[in-house]
Order: structure tokens, then sequence, then C-alpha cells
């Protein structure tokens, strides 16, 4: 019997630079999931394209157990860029097939849809003269749908705000029927609206004639805030839809609210999907599976969702191309807006990467023309851009930061009936817990970080390994009990903004606050309420939100980023400034803007300040082509963890005299990391820099073989392309 099985090569989870040999009674089709035997254990595999070991004794494979799907659940597309990833990005073989799956599927559940609500119009309901149901809008509303689409999902019907409820009052009139089937057919894209597109402006129309549908057209859409990015994301995606094709749009982790998908929803008869990291597992699962199916015309979602199979995939879109959510932080360290290019690539389809504040990266890219530059300059509504004028904090009095100025300014807009933004990029009630007396400051016992004081719990935590512990009374240096809060986060800006503008209602977002996509959205229809209110919040704020009646913007502290030794922190202080600074005037009225800074000479600020985000780019490329720093070279960060530091330390040493050795690449290190102990581990960290990208990949791949990722008491990583050095 064993001279007829065949060898199949299997992606296993664990640490393995390539598949895992085993066999079967026949060829797999790659991307199949099976069960197999790995030492005493059984775990899910999956098949893929790669040869398998032919030097093994066939005596020693094992066969596979069982193969839990009949036919592939991942696309060829996905298991070529997942194979590319895990060499890219130096990693075990088999992250990437597992990261396109979602949870579910990944344990080894099977991957068949639940039955589906469907509704449909009866022979009744398609003569019905839908005037007749005016005295209920919302009947009237649905019927006029149904009457176009003859056939909808329930979830569809939700998503425009027919609930079933509603449904079932009609199907009570014999105007609609419902059913629950499996349906695992394809639907075709048409491209239908339901909501006409808006004219285009001269530049909008501009933008989009140039994106060339028909294959691989790389477009960085730079737009400035309010500038109708997305409107062009819509009516290309319309044209996509039109040739029957699919559309992929990738948003930032928090930038997926209901309200964006409903624009969507609202302009297109065909299913929209949504991917995110806030479905329970079950719903990312069913919507996964719909989108693989081809059940789904627009598939929007976060990171991940790259890696979705689709078929027939015609258009990929980035929106705010440059938010670090794109970069995953920990284990596959992979960057979104690649692997999104990549794949636009091997697919021969275009791609837009939209932003107002585009990373430095695709600034280069479009220079050299690698991208296709689209510019959005103007307002589409017409409104202007605010006014950026700064308040030098050191001749200000000031209350917790918040100067007399800005708070005659922030009465003024609210005595008009308007909202005012206030941004700081810190949640918590202050970052430190600090002896008047000594100048002691409570520090996490387990990282090389201050403690950051949250006053309604009462409690200090560290930001970055979570450890909290009760705010000392009595300093444990001088022995004074004169300890109290020093510096200013959200929580505390909202205490003092009660304070100075008692009755007027305060709408916080941050972490704390608006942590789920529910309290997220609860806090936004918040802001939809008339008269006037104060919005106080982190970089939450910045991503894309249109807040129609906020007039100004209040930057209450922005001088963190001047001067972190962080690889981007300038890059994202700019961003964030021109983000929030967005939030202004895009109504009716005019806005303006207000910086708080205590260095307001510096001219970092300068071309921030006149909206020329291009300008205040342009120098930061210059400083990066001098220390040939990405774009203009290639770096890749090694970062290792110990208990012990000289354990940390030695090892980084020994990988730095074997990459030197190689005369192929720059090492700078190993130095401390910019935290340098976190959760009671010490951090090192080694650069490595070059011209070449093949040597990069030349060097580090032997290290990346060579080395356990988690010996004993010493873990390490590869981070290429890295975002930060924290
Ligand atoms: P961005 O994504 O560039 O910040 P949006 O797409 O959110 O901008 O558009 C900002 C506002 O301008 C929205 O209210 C949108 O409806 C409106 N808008 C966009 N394009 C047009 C257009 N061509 N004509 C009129 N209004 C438009
Ligand atoms: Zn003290
Ligand atoms: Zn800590």
């Amino acid at each position: 019997m064993k001279q007829q099985m065949q060898r199949v090569s299997i992606a296993v989870q664990g640490p393995f630079n390539g598949a895992l040999t085993y066999l079967h009674e026949s060829v797999l089709a790659p991307g199949i999931r099976c069960e197999v035997s790995l030492g005493p254990r059984t775990v899910i595999g999956i098949s893929v394209n790669e040869p398998p070991d032919e030097q093994l004794d066939l005596a020693k494979l094992k066969p596979i157990k069982r193969v839990l799907d009949d036919k592939p659940i991942l696309s060829e597309d996905i298991l070529t860029i997942s194979v590319w990833m895990s060499r890219y990005y130096l990693h075990e073989f088999s992250s990437p097939f597992f990261l396109a799956l979602p949870k579910l599927l990944r344990t080894g559940k099977s991957a068949e849809l639940k039955k589906t609500r469907w509704v449909s119009l009866t022979t009744q309901g398609q003569h019905i003269d839908t005037t007749q149901l005016a005295r209920s809008v919302k009947q009237q509303a649905v019927m006029v749908v149904m009457q176009k689409q003859r056939k909808a999902t329930q979830s569809h019907l939700n998503g425009l705000g027919f609930n079933t409820a509603l449904v079932a009052a009609l199907e009570k009139k014999q105007l609609l029927t419902t059913s629950e089937e499996v349906n695992l057919e394809p639907i075709k894209p048409t491209g239908e609206l339901f909501e006409a597109a808006l004219q285009l402006t001269g530049e909008q129309l501009q933008a989009l004639e140039h994106i060339n549908m028909d294959q691989y057209s790389p477009c960085l859409l730079e737009g400035v805030t309010g500038s109708g990015k997305t409107e062009v994301y819509l009516q290309a995606i319309e044209k996509c839809l039109k040739e029957g094709k699919r559309a992929l749009v990738l948003v930032p982790e928090i930038g997926l609210t209901p309200q964006t998908l409903s624009r969507f929803q609202k302009r297109f008869q065909d299913d929209t999907v949504a991917l995110h990291s806030g479905m329970t597992d079950n719903a990312r699962h069913q919507a996964w599976v719909k989108a693989s199916l081809g059940q789904a015309a627009i598939i929007i979602g976060t990171r991940s969702s790259i890696l979705t199979p689709i078929p027939n995939l015609g258009l990929i879109v980035v929106d705010e191309e440059h938010d670090g959510s794109y970069k995953q932080q920990d284990t596959l360290r992979y960057h979104a807006r690649d692997i999104a290019l990549k794949r636009a690539h091997a697919l021969n389809i275009p791609i837009i990467l939209g932003s107002a504040t585009p990373s430095l990266e695709s600034l280069h890219n479009a220079s050299i023309g690698r991208f296709a530059h689209l510019l959005l300059e103007q307002r589409a509504n017409g409104s202007s851009l605010p006014p950026i004028e700064t308040i030098d904090m050191r001749k200000q009095k000031h209350q917790a930061g918040f100067s007399e100025r800005l708070a005659l300014r922030v009465q003024m807009h609210l005595d008009e009936g308007n909202q005012v933004i206030l941004f700081l990029n810190r949640r918590g009630y202050a970052p430190n817990w600090f002896c008047k007396t000594c100048g002691w400051i409570a520090d996490c016992t387990f990282c090389d970080a201050h403690m950051t004081h949250h006053r309604a719990q009462r409690t200090n935590i560290c930001h970055h390994c979570g450890h909290r512990e009760a705010p000392p009374r009595q300093c444990p240096n001088c022995h004074e009990t004169t300890l109290e809060a020093m510096g200013t986060g959200t929580e505390r800006a909202e205490e003092t903004i009660a304070q100075l503008f008692p009755g007027t209602p305060i709408i916080r977002f941050d972490r704390d606050i608006a942590s789920t996509r529910i309290k997220m959205e609860q806090q936004l229809k918040l802001t939809e309420q008339d008269g006037p209110a104060i919005i106080i919040g982190t970089q939450m704020l910045a991503k894309g939100h249109h807040f129609e009646r906020v007039t100004l913007v209040g930057i209450w502290d922005i001088d963190g980023g001047l001067f972190s030794a962080d690889l981007r922190a300038r890059e994202r202080m700019g961003q964030l400034l021109t983000q929030v600074a967005g939030r202004s005037g895009r109504g009716e009225r005019r806005g303006e803007v207000l910086v708080q800074t205590w260095y307001p000479d510096n001219p970092v600020f300068e071309p921030l300040l006149k909206h020329d985000y291009r300008s205040f780019a342009v120098s930061l490329l210059e400083d990066r082509k001098r220390s040939q720093l990405p774009p203009f070279g290639f770096l890749a960060v090694i970062r290792c963890d110990s208990a012990f530091a000289n354990l940390a330390e030695n090892r980084l040493q020994e990988m730095a005299h074997y990459l030197l050795d190689t005369k192929k690449v720059r090492v700078l290190g190993p130095l401390p990391a910019l935290l340098s102990r976190r959760a009671g581990k010490h951090r090192y960290m080694l650069l490595v820099q070059c011209q070449k990208r093949s040597h990069l990949h030349e060097v580090l791949t032997p290290l990346h073989r060579h080395y356990p990722r988690d010996a004993k008491q010493v873990s390490w990583h590869i981070d290429i392309d890295p975002s930060d050095l924290a």
C-alpha cells in the first residue's frame, strides 16, 4: 500500500522554515486543511504548493489523518503571497497561511455557510404602488428598495436600517416573503446604485480618469482632509463592479465605524461585507466565507483582511494609507499596505492608496514615478482649510496645560453655538504621579517607564505592560505626603474643561471610553446632537471622522513628537497635526485651529501651519536620504529580550559580528531599545541597514535559520521595514 502513497507538503504551525512532508493516498490540491500528527499531538495543517521532501525515507513519513475540506479554501493568489510573506518577513513558514484564515477555520471548523435569511418580493409586492404605504415612511422605503432588488438578505436590509420587525409587518401584508437558505453560489456584482453618485469636482474627475482599471496601476491619491477621496473610491468601485469584478477596501483599525460601512451600503445594491477584529469569531467566519465564495461585491476590512480570498478581485483601496495600524507589531510583522501592493501587482489590477498625509515611502514612490500621483487640493464642498496658529505657552497662564487664550477662543465658538475639538494624545488622568517635595516619580516595577495615573479608578497603570498599582500616599523617597498628579491626559482634561465650561456637554474619545466599536458609535452619535459641545480625545479623533459642526480645533499638546528618538515620531506628529486640524470647519461654518506649544519657533511647525504637509514631508525625506534610512535604504531591526540584560546584549553582539563579517550591511548596536525594559524583560536592538534589499535578506536568512527564536532565557525576532524602534 505504502508505495502508492503520495508525498504532500503541509504547512504546520511551529518553528519550521518550510512545509513538512506527509503521505496521502492522492495528491492534494494546495489550500486544503487537514489533520496531521506532530509528535504526540494532532494539529491542523494546510496543503501548500511547495515541492515535498523527496529525500526523506518513506517509512518515516506519517500519513495525513483526515482531510477537512473537499475544495481548497485558500485561493492561489493567497497561497502564493503567503509563501512570499514568510520569506520576506523571515518568519515561521506557516504563519501567513494561518493568518489568512479566521479563527474558527484555523481551529478546524468546517467552512460551511450558515443559513441566510432571504427576503423576496411577492407578486403582489411587485405590483403595489408604494405611495399607498406612505403612512409608514419606513415600510414605503423598504418596498422601494425591494421593488428594485426583488431578493435581498436580511443582513443587507439591516445595513440599510430595515430590521426584521419591519419586514415581518410587510410579510403580514403579503408584500414580502422570507426564507432560510444556504446559498453557495457566487453573486455577480452589478454596480447598480441605490443612491446617485455625486457630481465629481474637476480634480476628482481627473483622479478617477487616471486610474487604469484594466491593469496594475498603483495610485497615490493625496487629497486634503475633506477633499472627497471617499467619493473617488466609490466611483472607482462602481466601475469595477460594473465589469462584474469585486473590490477590497482596507481601512485603519479604528476607522471602520458603522458610518463608514453604511456609506458603501447606501450607495451600492451589491452586498458589502465587513471584516474586523471587533467581530465575534462566528460573525467573522461567516463574513469571510461569504467573501471567499464571491457572495459579496465589496469587502471592507482592517489589516488582516488583505489576505481574504476574493474571486475575481478587480480593485484594492487602502484608505489612510499612512496609518500605523496597517503594520502588525507582533509575531508576523507585516505591512498590509505593502501586501496590498504585492497582491494588486500579482493580479494585475489597480490599487488606490489614499491619504491627506501620505507616508514618506509612498510620497517617495510617487515622486520617482512608481505610483501615479493624484492630487485633490480643494475641499469638495467648497469649504476652505482652516487657518492654523500657534499659542506660545511660555507666555500663557494655564490650568493643567490649558491656556487662557485657548479658553477664550473656545468660549467664543461655543457662544456661537458651534462645537470644539480639544486634542491631546494621552489617555488617563496624568502621565505622572510625583512628589512635589523631592521630585520622585512613580515608575512601573517591570518597565523602564512612568506609571500613568487614572483618577476614576484610583490606580496607576503602566501603559506598556498593563501593571496596576495603588498610588502611594506617602513618598517612598522622602516620606512626605506631598504626592500629586503631574501633566495632563484626557481624563484630567475632561475634569478641567468641566470646571471651566460648566453646563457644556463634553464628549470624550479615547481607548478607556470608546473601548469598543459600539461605545465608539455611541460617542459619535452624541456629537450629532444640536447645540454647542466640546469633544476631547486622542488620535482616535484623527481618523477620517466628519464632524459637521466643529469650527475650532485646539491642540492641547503635540510637543512630544518633536524630540522623540523614534524613527517616525516627527512624521507621525505632522500627520496627526494635519489630520486633527482637518476636522475643523468641514461644514458650512468657517473653522480655525490653535496649537499650544512650548516651542513655537521650531522650524518643523512652519510648513504644517500653512497646511503644507508636502514641504514638511520633503524636508523629512531629505533627512532620511542623508542617513540612508528608508525609503533610501533598507532597514531591519533585530530585537532581543531577556530577564538578564547581558544575555540579550551578548546574543545581539554575536549576531552583529556575523553580520559585519558579511560586509554587505551596516550594523548599529546592540543598543538598549527606546523602552529599555518592559514587563520585566530587558530589551536590546540591533539596526541593520543596507542599500540593496536582496543583501538584507541574504544576510538575515541564515540568522533566522540558525538561532532558535525562543531559546531558554532569550527570545528575539527580526522586524523587516520596522515602523518604529520602540
Ligand atoms: P475625505 O475622505 O477626502 O476626507 P470625504 O470623501 O469624506 O473626504 O468628503 C468630504 C465631504 O465632501 C463629504 O461630506 C462628501 O459627501 C462631500 N463631497 C465629496 N465629493 C463631493 C462632490 N463631488 N460634490 C459635493 N460634495 C462632495
Ligand atoms: Zn518625596
Ligand atoms: Zn510596565
